[in-house]
């Protein structure tokens, strides 16, 4: 007996099985993809000194008082600074050091004058304009003060994270430890990537597909191959591989075919089965189980629905245990490019490619979109998300998105 549930109950199901893995420190190069477990607190300020943010001049700004075109002010250079030097002597009535972007404004200065802003004299420059105290200098702290709070645990690492943590020294972070996950494909007719079409067989797809996408999570995968269907044998690999994985991803053998053996397997396997059926399109037979912290997603051996599932379902479920506060795929509105007449009673997932038409975002289905469609999984960049209801959409319809292969991730969940 299988009772569709509503996609959001099937998420908050697995969301509420999530325990989230152990921390760990990870070398700053190896940072990237990972979760902070320590927040971001600024070390010291930042910038750390006053500094040039121009090639110029640093005078004190009162000495400038009155410039104008018709009365320059002169001023004598006394010294020049470059980036990571610091001026010895105290700036002077009248005098001013030669500083370059990036170098410590020296004692008595408090502006700086661009190259541009002077005409040169024998003895240095002069300008035509006054200058206020403060102008042109990038203040100590103006980033970042010491003690602020600056990024917060629970973020995923990206390259501007990465900026912050060299910054401050961080060496080493404390991140959340990677989930493995073990990649099975089941299914008499698969074949390998390798080898010829023969009658009746595919390739597998599914499972590269699989391992890409936990590619692009930076989650670590072990391959288990494929499976014919055949109960003792794939029993035998999916005992194995939840012992050896903190999460299990099959695919195929979820539906209701004479073949199709994995309920029964998570029934051995004593797995608390989360949900079989959801209302969606499509992977409506998707079925998560979880077994003493584990998960086993069962994801339909439908190409799309395959593909859809793992977005929908492992993605956040995998994130969330690597302790990701915004596991889910980021969405926004678009407009619908093109009609979609067929009423459902399941909530569709269209792969779709959204792009900028005009000054507004539009989506458009991106091609054959039944379940077993591949084509457009290789063509879209989102997931146009169409509610269960009686009505067909239209062209002009605003749509919720998703959107796929973000670094980034969104706190809620869309529906
Ligand atoms: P199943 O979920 O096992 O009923 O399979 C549904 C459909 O997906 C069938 O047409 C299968 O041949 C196909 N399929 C199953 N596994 C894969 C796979 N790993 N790669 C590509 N197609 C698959
Ligand atoms: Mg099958």
């Amino acid at each position: 007996m299988r009772t569709p549930i509503p996609v959001a109950e099937a998420i908050g199901r697995i969301m509420q099985q999530v325990r989230p893995l152990e921390t760990e420190e990870a070398a700053l190069e190896e940072a990237l993809g990972r979760v902070l477990a320590e927040p971001i607190v600024a070390r010291h300020s930042v910038p750390p000194f006053d500094r040039s943010p121009y090639d110029g001049y640093a005078i004190r700004a009162e000495d400038s008082e009155g410039a104008s075109g018709s009365a320059r002010i002169p001023f004598t250079v006394i010294g020049e600074i470059g980036a990571g030097h610091v001026g010895e002597k105290t700036v002077g009535r009248g005098e001013a050091y030669r500083i370059m972007t990036g170098a410590k404004i020296p004692d008595g200065a408090d502006a700086v004058v661009m190259f541009e802003q002077t005409a040169e004299t024998d003895s240095g420059f002069s300008i035509r304009k006054p200058f206020t105290a403060g102008e042109n200098i990038s203040c100590k702290g103006e980033d970042a003060a010491e003690g602020d709070l600056l990024i917060e645990a629970g973020t995923r690492i990206h390259p501007g994270t990465v900026a912050l943590l060299a910054t401050f020294g961080y060496a080493r972070v404390s991140v959340s430890r990677l989930p493995v996950v073990g990649i099975l494909a089941t299914g008499t007719e698969l074949l390998g990537v390798e080898d010829e079409l023969q009658p009746g067989k595919i390739r597998n797809s599914n499972g590269p597909m699989i391992a890409a996408q936990l590619g692009r999570l930076g989650v670590p995968v072990r391959l288990y191959g494929t499976s014919a269907d055949d109960l003792p044998a794939c029993t035998a690999i999916v005992k194995e591989a939840i012992t050896e994985c903190d999460a299990v991803i099959t695919t195929g053998g979820v539906s209701v075919g004479d073949y199709d053996y994995l309920p029964a397997i998570y029934d051995q396997l004593g797995a608390s089965v989360l949900f079989n059926k959801v209302a969606m399109r499509p992977g409506s037979v998707t079925t998560v189980a979880a077994l003493d912290g584990k998960f086993l997603f069962g994801l339909s051996g439908n190409p799309s629905a395959c593909f859809t599932g793992f977005e929908l379902f492992a993605r956040p479920a995998l994130l969330s245990m690597m302790g990701d506060r915004a596991p889910y795929m980021p969405h926004f509105k678009a407009e619908l490019a093109e009609d979609f007449t067929k009423p459902n009673p399941f909530t569709r997932f269209i792969r779709s490619v959204w792009q900028m038409t005009g000054d507004k975002i539009t989506a458009a289905p991106a091609g054959f979109n039944k379940s077993n469609a591949v084509s457009s999984i290789a063509r879209g960049n989102c997931l146009i998300v169409l509610p269960s209801g009686t009505r067909g959409y239209a062209a002009g319809d605003s749509v919720d998105v998703l959107l796929l292969g973000s670094e980034q991730g969104a706190k809620d969940w869309v529906l």
